[in-house]
């Protein structure tokens, strides 16, 4: 991966349009997924496959659902049930779905939980910059956990996108008249933040997520042109920048 240099103290770029991904970039999100997928695993105690290979077998389910009905709580739900009938020699009772169906509860019940220094960051860039929140996902399921971040203020425009790929990048580009040279996709997910943006020409920066989930991991491509690309440690560093 090519890494711009650190610019010297003081030489932040002025006026900038910022495209923020929100699960796993501003707030915990994948977290909540995996302690469910855990107990489901647990609860399936499959005496043939190993633990691995269940969770091969819902990655499967899971990529099966979203191309039939998106991202989203349902689809995750929809998901573990078609990966017990597939596995369990056991019917799917109405008690046996129910308790499936409880491993997901706490995904939409839980608060958010804000990644370290989100607030102040943010805060601190919207006084400089223009910031777009770019997140996929159920657009219901999205804007709730948004309203419940408290951090809806700091953007000037947000967008719920069903898939994000250079297509959607380049139409975001130009519904908000953003030049590519000073715009920036920052995420977690080299598949829907960093290789689609770049890809749409626009500049990225990378902040990996130690738990980003398994079907977002893919080689960060390296930027071709004058796009430029840069990996950072934490969501803070972004001060040193911008
Ligand atoms: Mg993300």
């Amino acid at each position: 991966m090519s890494l711009i240099p650190t610019p010297p103290p003081g030489t932040r770029l002025s006026r900038q349009t910022l495209l923020v991904d929100a699960d796993d970039t501003l707030w915990e999100n994948n977290i909540y997924f995996e302690r469910a997928i855990t107990a489901f695993i647990s609860y399936l105690d499959h005496q043939v496959h190993t633990a691995e290979e269940v969770r091969e077998h819902l990655n499967a389910c899971e990529r099966a659902t979203i191309a039939a009905h998106g991202y989203g709580v349902h689809s995750f739900r929809r998901s573990l049930i078609d990966c017990f009938e597939h596995l369990s020699d056991l019917p799917i009772t109405p008690e046996r779905h129910a308790r499936i169906i409880s491993f997901t509860d706490a995904i939409a019940a839980n608060e958010i939980e804000l990644l370290p220094e989100v607030d102040t960051t943010l805060s601190d860039l919207q006084q400089r910059h223009r910031l777009i929140m770019v997140t996929k996902g159920n657009l219901l399921e999205q804007t709730d956990k948004l309203e419940r971040s408290g951090l809806r203020p700091f953007f000037s425009a947000v967008e719920v996108l069903a898939e994000k790929n250079p297509a959607a990048y380049r139409d975001i580009a130009s519904r908000h008249q953003c030049d590519p040279a000073s715009t920036w996709m920052i995420g977690n997910s080299p598949r829907s933040d960093i290789n689609p943006a770049m890809a749409a020409g626009i500049n990225a920066i990378f902040i990996p997520h130690d738990f980003t989930w398994v079907l977002e991991h893919e080689v960060v491509d390296s930027p071709a042109g004058d796009v430029q690309l840069m990996e950072l440690g934490s969501f803070a560093e972004l001060l040193g920048y911008f």
